[in-house]
């Protein structure tokens, strides 16, 4: 039997000790020992866990030995030298927006939940950097800068839902990549809890600091299985309000990639995004007969769509440079059909076309993917993809969108639509199956060859964790492992994920 017999916190750090009589560990000795260092309303056990929803994706319930919620770096700490002490699996949650199933947890993982650490500590609006605690959600971080000026690099749909510890624990991407990189390009300094405790506080706020090694960088991207993020300085960029945003329409691929590589030049920089829609995607997002769809901006008579959006901070010289760059456009030829917004209702419309994943998602079951592969590879692929498709299942639904200058596209296959419209959002639910399984092989089968990753933006997670040889060479996948096993010595950090 463990015996825990005090947990002191002391003004530096949380000590905690104990003695062990047996190895039998009794949980409501554990979740007493929790309860000491982040108060009792503060560890959920029972109804309280399975009341929850599994994630965003999955409405049946969570499972969990406790939830953990700490106010601080210290409590992490706390929590996890106990943890490491009796070896006891956990799981960190963010906003459980993840597409790659990293947020998983059985009722034998305690989940570390950090919704309690959501505060803005500072902005430097001279060094333009934020310092944000990782429960933080992504849209208050947006939020904050814009009130000073400036403005956070990262956008995705989730923004409402998803925290900046998730953000950087997945390296999440989203929709100006092309102008601002990755999350990864947006961290200036972390603060992490290691396995056995030990706080990591690197919060650098410097543009330059080549002293040894960019530690920060092991963790972002890691998804939870190195180390518990707890803070980040985030670097801002100067504001940019001024939007201008179109739908086009494209015959050919070639076409939408040489209207890319235009308006990237013609836009100085400007350019923020560049989202590809192929037609089936189009369609359902604009099918008026759907709840939540709006009305075709353009006729769905054509093979692919793009939202372009540019933002600047001139609004008179931006729309000339925009419209500019699009009259060049459709007078090459390269655009068949544009629609520029005249207000925010017509650019919320638009957006809404790519973002309503949901209406997509509602197909059960479908299966979603996240994949890169090099731009002029593209259609060549999703030729063969989609005649693989149609062969197994005479009827799938086969949609295709994304990032197209970030090389990444979203794919999902829904073998035997039905539920169109219907309200649940569910994805991969029966993961186990075989169609799962053959879908996943027609989807990656061909990405090796290519160069191409299992994993644009999502992750690994539990997912895409036997694929991953797809994507990385023997030599990498070793190294994940010993990096690993030196930094999470007994393997409770979500345990089984990525590696
Ligand atoms: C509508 C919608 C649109 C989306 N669009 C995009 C998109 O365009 N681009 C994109 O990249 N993603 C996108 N996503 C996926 C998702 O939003 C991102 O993966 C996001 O970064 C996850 O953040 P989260 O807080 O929800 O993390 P969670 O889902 O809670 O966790 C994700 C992983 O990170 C780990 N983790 C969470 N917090 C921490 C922490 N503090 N320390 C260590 N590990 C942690 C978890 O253990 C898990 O492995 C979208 C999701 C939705 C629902």
């Amino acid at each position: 039997m463990l015996r825990f017999s005090t947990v002191s916190l002391t003004s530096k750090r949380v000590t905690f000790r104990h003695r062990y009589k047996d190895q039998i560990l009794i949980m409501s000795e554990l979740f007493h020992a929790f309860a000491e260092i982040v108060g009792d309303v503060n560890v959920l056990t029972g109804d309280a866990i399975s009341e929850k929803p599994k994630n965003y994706w999955d409405p049946t319930p969570l499972q969990a030995k406790a939830i953990v919620r700490p106010a601080n770096a210290r409590e992490v700490s706390a929590i996890l030298q106990i943890c490491h002490d009796v070896k006891q699996s956990v799981v960190t949650h963010g906003g459980l927006t993840g597409l790659a199933d990293g947020d998983h947890s059985t009722d034998q993982d305690v989940v570390l939940s950090l919704t309690r650490m959501n505060k803005i500590e500072s902005i430097d609006c001279v060094g333009q950097t934020m310092n944000v605690e990782a429960g933080c959600l992504l849209e208050t971080v947006q939020i904050a800068a814009t009130k000073n000026g400036l403005q956070y690099g990262v956008d995705l749909g989730a923004r409402g839902s998803c925290t900046i510890g998730g953000n950087i624990a997945t390296n999440a991407g989203g929709l100006s990549v092309l102008r601002y990189g990755m999350t990864r390009e947006q961290v200036l300094g972390l603060e992490v809890v290691l396995a056995d405790g030990t706080i990591i506080s690197s919060m650098n706020s410097m543009m330059k600091n080549n002293a040894g090694y960019d530690l920060k960088q092991l963790f972002v991207g890691s998804e939870g299985t190195l180390g518990v993020v707890t803070k980040a300085v985030l670097r801002l960029r100067p504001e940019t309000p001024y939007e201008n945003t179109a739908i086009l329409a494209f015959e050919r691929f070639e076409q939408v990639t040489a209207t890319l590589g235009m308006m990237n030049n013609a836009m100085n920089g400007q350019l923020n995004a560049f989202e590809v829609m192929w037609n089936d995607y189009y369609c359902l997002g604009t099918n008026e007969a759907i709840k939540g769809t709006v009305r075709p901006p353009l006729s769905t008579e054509w093979p692919l769509y793009a939202i372009v959006e540019s933002k600047g901070a001139n609004a008179s010289s931006d729309q000339e440079n925009f419209e500019s760059a699009l009259a060049d456009a459709l007078e090459q030829e390269l655009i068949s059909d544009a629609v520029i917004s005249q207000s925010e209702k017509e650019r919320a419309d638009i957006w809404s076309i790519r973002e309503n994943v949901d209406i997509v998602l509602s197909h059960d079951p479908k299966y979603i993917y996240d994949v890169s592969l090099p731009i002029i590879e593209m259609p060549a692929y999703l030729d063969d993809v989609g005649a693989k498709l149609r062969k197994k299942w005479p009827d799938v639904a086969f949609y295709v969108y994304g990032h197209l200058a970030d090389g990444n596209l979203h794919l999902i296959v829904a073998p035997e639509p039905q539920n169109l419209g219907s309200t649940t959002v569910k994805k991969n639910l029966d993961a186990d199956s075989e169609w799962y399984k053959s879908s996943n092989d027609m989807i990656y089968g061909p990405l090796e060859k290519l160069g191409g990753s299992v994993s644009a933006e999502h992750g690994i997670g539990l997912e895409k964790k036997p694929y991953i040889g797809f994507s990385r060479n023997q030599n990498e996948l070793s190294m994940m492992r010993l990096l690993k096993q030196t930094l999470d010595t007994k393997n409770i950090l979500n345990p089984g994920k990525i590696v």
